[in-house]
């Protein structure tokens, strides 16, 4: 079959929203911590700067492994009981584990007219590929719990860097080969590293979002769209 061209997708929060899973699992452990310490706790605001630390040095460790969000809030536990000289519970940091491991359980609901959007493009002869990072068993959880691999022709779980597979995929497509995703980094970044061009569509569930790619090549690669289904008005693509 013959293709007009090739988009690449990210998955999480640019088809369906992600990153507020993690956030009351991370209040909710907040809170077995609190109450486990009782009058030896810290401050809930240093709780979670402690577990961020822990889960930045993680990231070097375990990568994307589902395992990673869940063992940051039990080693912060331990280190908190050692910093007051308690001995950590087990099933207080079972219990932490269990309710850090949320983040990953469905249901993840699509961003507005996503679903529809990969059906036109589809529709259109565009060849489609969902590039995500993570956990490969956490990402095929949500590719199926949000039913949208029947759009893909293809499903990419790297582990680290999207650079290669743009790459890859742009021997095959030359110039009609496009990117599209919510990551300034991990999209956009491993885009313009590619020489494939992007469209950008910001989300951010952070206060500070604060990547910045190459400007010169930014306004060379890549077009900013407010959401998913501007992309069944973009001309070329048409
Ligand atoms: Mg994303």
């Amino acid at each position: 079959m013959e293709y007009r061209g090739c988009l690449v997708y990210d998955g999480d929060d640019t088809l369906w929203f992600n990153t507020f899973k993690y956030h009351l699992p991370a209040v909710k452990c907040n809170e077995i911590i609190c109450r486990d310490l009782g009058v030896y706790s810290i401050t809930p605001l240093e709780v979670q700067k402690l577990v961020r630390e822990i889960d930045e040095r993680n990231i070097k460790i375990l990568g994307f492994s589902r395992k990673r969000f869940p063992m940051s809030w039990v080693m912060a536990y331990r280190k908190l009981c050692a910093m007051r000289s308690l001995k950590p519970k087990k099933n207080v940091a079972e219990k932490l584990y269990r309710e850090a491991s949320k983040f990953y359980q469905p249901p993840f609901p699509l961003k507005t007219l996503a679903r529809e959007t990969l059906k036109e493009m589809q529709s259109r002869g565009f060849y489609q590929v969902l590039l995500t990072l993570g956990d490969k068993r956490v990402q095929r959880l949500k590719i199926h719990s949000t039913g949208l691999g029947k759009f893909f022709n293809e499903i990419r779980i790297p582990s680290a860097d999207k650079t290669h597979h743009l790459e890859e995929l742009s021997l095959k497509f030359g110039e009609k080969i496009w990117m599209i995703g919510n990551s300034k980094k991990s999209d956009i970044g491993a885009a313009i590293g590619a020489k494939v061009k992007a469209f950008y569509i910001p989300w951010a569930t952070s206060l500070d979002d604060s990547y910045e790619c190459d400007q010169e090549l930014y306004r060379q690669y890549v077009t900013e769209l407010k959401n998913i289904s501007e992309l069944t008005t973009i001309s070329i693509l048409n």
